[in-house]
Order: structure tokens, then sequence, then C-alpha cells
């Protein structure tokens, strides 16, 4: 084969070390046909994080060289999203400012006899490269290749008739040096260049040229990329170009979820989720939307570490680290999801109480009233009692939480025998210590109802561990379950002011965050993350 481990010449380097000052450079390349997910915030915290701490700069490149499948929308967005996950690009720049580079790059090659224009279709071309055969049109004079890619530029040729091909090594061992597409024909409008270009050059053309002229010290990719390692560095070294250090690391997947951006972009368009930022995808719009913060993401990132073996991370380790922020920083408030009603027999008048904010902030509390109707969750009561349960029964007290000990006298069914209304006494001594401790909502006023909202709970997307080993079969392993919506759940009133994007610990119920769809007259709220881990 090929000896493939190039040096740069003292010249390149001066010139790299003149415009860098010999400080890192790295750069994150997302393509712009999709939302980032949690798999990109990891390779942000290997790519900005690196240069972060080394004191340099990382690029937010825009890998936009495929037309069909990018769109304006995902470019926004991206930008959007890597500055709420924390991260401050050097520059935003696209492949697609350098078309006119690596066009001329491409005419180069052709004059130095290493690309040449073929007419094999993908399939001959995936057939010769099996049995290690060279394209007919391998040979072929450079004038001819230079012609052609000419009237290839100028529209002439018709796609699928004609692409450029780097004229590696049809003998190699490594499918991706077996003469890579440099070029295509592809008659698309560019959501940048619109017009101007009817060829569109390959990611393996692309990415370590644009590495080499933005002086990429550091080109940190995933593994799937190490294969074609030997062909970057073919590629500049044949264009005496600066070559970068390349270093891969392993991909990250979570349990019960897809990251591939194909499968995520077919959940979202044939509507098995709503939208892009739906709460259950691990997208970092739905990440965020769910009411993650940016920075438990990123301490899950360092957590996770940087290394080449295989990694399927559980989705509790995620969790974790949100609800260790959360815990410190997510104000405290009471919400009965499934609301029912106790009238206090023994309460003549309501008394105020108060209920604590933050555990480790004695000053951050809040002022409610304890009134003669309190509404308690359904399932704190029972009609049959037993030893292993905390809530209220007849005969059996509970406290409610920052008020009194109240003991269940009695309790009203409807005709239907569904239980509607607990009868109870309160103890204004608080002689009794009762083992269970409800949360609770008041009557805001006499007669008044309570704050209604809407709660949204999520639960796995998918009902296997890793859903990639289905194959074909992946979207009949969506859970059924995965979302529940809950409406007229009664809250706080202090919960009136609440704001989208606004996070609270439920007590006992878990954390949640104030979803965009709230409106004036309604409030909605989508579980973050149960208090404790649903993962089995
Ligand atoms: P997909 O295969 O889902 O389309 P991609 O790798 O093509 O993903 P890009 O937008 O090109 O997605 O990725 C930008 C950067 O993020 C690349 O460096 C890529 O290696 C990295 N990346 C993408 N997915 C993951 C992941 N699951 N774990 C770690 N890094 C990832
Ligand atoms: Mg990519
Ligand atoms: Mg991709």
């Amino acid at each position: 084969g090929t000896v493939l481990n190039p040096a740069n010449t003292k010249a390149i380097l001066e010139k790299h070390l003149k415009a860098t000052g010999g400080r890192v450079y790295t750069r994150f390349p997302p393509e712009p046909n999709g939302y980032l997910h949690i798999g990109h915030a990891k390779a942000m915290f290997v790519d900005f994080g690196f240069a972060c701490d080394a004191n340099g700069c990382c690029y937010l490149r825009f890998d936009d060289t495929n037309p069909d499948a990018e769109k304006e929308e995902y470019i926004e967005h991206i930008k959007e999203i890597v500055e709420w996950m924390g991260w401050k690009p050097f520059k935003i720049t696209y492949s697609s400012d350098y078309f006119q580079e690596l066009y001329e790059l491409a005419v180069e090659l052709i004059k130095s006899g290493h690309a040449y224009v073929d007419h094999q279709t993908a399939d001959e071309i995936k057939e010769y490269r099996e049995n290690f055969k060279e394209s007919p049109w391998r040979n072929r004079p450079v004038e001819e290749s230079l012609d052609l890619f000419e009237k290839m530029k100028a529209g002439l040729i018709e796609e699928g008739q004609a692409t450029l091909r780097m004229k590696q090594d049809m003998k190699n061992e490594n499918y991706n040096m077996l003469d890579l597409i440099a070029y295509r024909v592809k008659k698309a409008s560019h959501p940048r260049t619109k017009d101007k270009w009817c060829i569109y050059p390959s990611y393996d053309f692309t990415h370590c040229i644009v590495d080499s002229l933005e002086n990429i010290s550091h080109s940190l990719c995933t593994l799937e990329f190490e294969s074609r390692r030997v062909s970057y560095y073919w590629l500049l070294d044949r264009l005496n170009l600066y070559l970068p250090y390349v270093w891969e690391y392993s991909r990250l997947n979570m349990t019960n979820n897809v990251l591939s951006k194909r499968k995520l972009n077919r959940l979202v368009t044939e509507k098995y989720v709503d939208g892009w930022d739906d709460p259950r995808l691990l997208t970092l719009a739905g990440l965020r939307r769910r009411g993650m913060p940016a920075t438990a993401i990123n301490a899950f990132c360092r957590s996770i570490g940087i290394t080449r073996s295989d990694n399927l991370i559980r989705m509790d380790k995620l969790e974790h680290f949100v609800r260790d922020e959360l815990n410190k920083t997510a104000p405290r408030t009471m919400v009965v999801l499934h609301p029912l009603k106790v009238v206090i027999e023994n309460l003549e008048a309501a008394e105020e109480v108060e209920g604590k904010r933050l555990p480790d902030d004695p000053s951050a509390t809040y002022k409610m009233p304890f009134t003669r109707v309190v509404y308690i969750e359904r399932s704190d009561f029972r009609t049959k009692d037993s030893k292993d349960f905390y809530g209220l029964a007849k005969g059996k007290s509970a406290l409610l939480r920052y008020a009194y000990p109240i003991t269940c006298v009695d309790y009203v069914c409807d005709k239907d025998g569904e239980v509607i209304e607990i009868r109870a006494t309160y103890d204004a001594k608080k002689s009794i210590k009762p083992k269970g401790v409800l949360h609770w909502v008041p009557e805001p006023a006499e007669g008044a109802r309570p704050l209604e909202v809407e709660v949204r709970l999520f639960d796995r997307l998918f009902l296997s561990e890793d859903p990639a080993e289905l194959k074909d079969t992946w979207l009949e392993d969506l859970n059924p379950h995965s979302k529940q919506v809950i409406h007229g759940a009664f809250a706080l009133d202090n919960l009136r002011t609440a704001k989208p994007g606004d996070r609270f610990q439920f007590e006992r119920t878990g954390y949640f965050c104030v979803d965009p769809d709230s409106s004036a007259e309604k409030l909605v709220f989508n579980r973050t993350v149960t208090l404790k881990t649903s993962y089995p």
C-alpha cells in the first residue's frame, strides 16, 4: 500500500504556528440536517472543552456540503443551542465559505494526477471496490478530467453522470482508500450559496481541507471516522497542506432512546413525537424543554469521560446529575396531581403556615393558608388500610407538610362508590407524630378552587434498553405510555406567576419545569425527573 505517515514541511508548520500562535485550535462541526442531541453535548464538551481548558479557540463550523438535507432552520437552532449549552465559538464558519478554495484545490488535485472524472454508477463503484478493480476511466488523460470537471461545474452534465474521484489506492484493504468521491453533480439550491454551485464536495474531500485551512491543531471526532483518517492525511499531503492532529473518541449512546439523526428525523416528521423539542427526545431542545439544566448535562458529559470504548450509558446517570443540581436550585412547592377534597371539621378559622423553598436556606420560605378545605393526593387515601401504607385511612393520621397532623374520621363516596371527600380532624397541639407526611393544597379563599394546572409526565420513549439493536423493527419498540397528560392538578396559588423555563420541586412528586405551551389561562408543567430513579 501507499506510505501514509506524511510529515509537515517546516514551511507549512511555520505558517500554521504563525496563524495560531501555537495555541490549541479545535472545531465542532455539525451538519445542519437536524437538531443537536446529547451525543453532540459530548462532542461539544470535547471540542469546546478541550480548547477552553487549553486557553485555545474552538470554531463552530457548519458542515453544510449536502444541500438536500440541510436547512436554515437547523443552522439557527444550532447556534442558539450551542450558546444555551454555555459554549462561545471563537468564530462561526461554514464549509460552504470555502467552496471556491475547495474547487480550486480539486483542480490542482486533477492536475497533479491525483483525481479523475469517473462515469461509473453508484452500484458499479461499489462492485468494483469490492473486487479491488479500477474504474475504466481511472487512467484517462488529465486534460480530459479537467475539461469534464469544468463541464460538471458549468451544469452541462446531469446528476449521476459523472463524479470526481480521488486517485488513491484501489488495492488498499481499507475501504476508505478505494478512490473516494471528491465531488458530485447536484442540481440543488444550497441554503447559503443558493444556485451558485451545481457540484458539491464530499465529506471526505471537505473535512480535512477545511480543518487545515482553519488551522485546526486538534481534529477530534468520533470513532466511526477512524478508518477515514488515512484518506484525511492522504489528501492533505497530496495538496501540501498543514496536517492537523486527528484523534478519535467513542460515540455516546443512551438507554431506551435513539440518537441517530436519521431516526430522530423519522420520529419527528412521521409525528411519533411532538416535534424536535419533544421532552421525551434526547435532543438538547427536548432536554431543555423538559427542564434539564445545561450545567447538569455538562456535568454528566464530564462524568462519562472521553474514551475509545463503546458506550451505552444508562439514563439514570444523566438523571442523577439533573437531580443533584435541581435539589440545590429548584425551589420547592406543592402540587396535587390528582386532588381529593379533605374537610377539616374542627378547624374554625384559616391560619397562616410557612413552607420551605430550599433545604439549605432557612430564609427561603413562603406563606400559605391552612384552610378548612384542603386537597391531598388521591393515592394518599385508601379505604383498605395496611401496615406499610403511610397515607390516610379511616382512623389513621398523617401530617400535612408544614401544617398539622390530621386524622381521617370518615369518607364520602358518590353513587358509583368513588371516594369524593374525606372528613378529618386536626391536632392543633401537634401531639401525635404520624409517620406519613403528605403534600397538600389549601383553598385560596373560602369556597374558591385552587389554581388548576396541566402536568405532563414522561416515561422512557423506547421499551428496550438498546433499540438500535432492533434494526428495522425499532419503531415497534416505542413505549405507548411514554407521555401522560394530567388536567386539573391543583397548585399553590403562588405558582400563578411562574414563567416558561422556571423549575420547581413539587414535593414528593418530582422536579418540574414550566412548558412554553403555558398561557395566562393555564400553566403547563413538564416533569423533568422523579425524585428517585425510575430506572430499575
Ligand atoms: P448522525 O449519524 O446521527 O447523523 P453525525 O455524526 O453525522 O450524526 P454531525 O452533525 O455530523 O452528526 O456531528 C457533529 C459532531 O458531533 C461530529 O464530530 C460527530 O462525531 C459528533 N457526534 C455526533 N453524534 C455523536 C454521539 N452520539 N456521541 C458523540 N459525538 C457525536
Ligand atoms: Mg456528520
Ligand atoms: Mg450525519
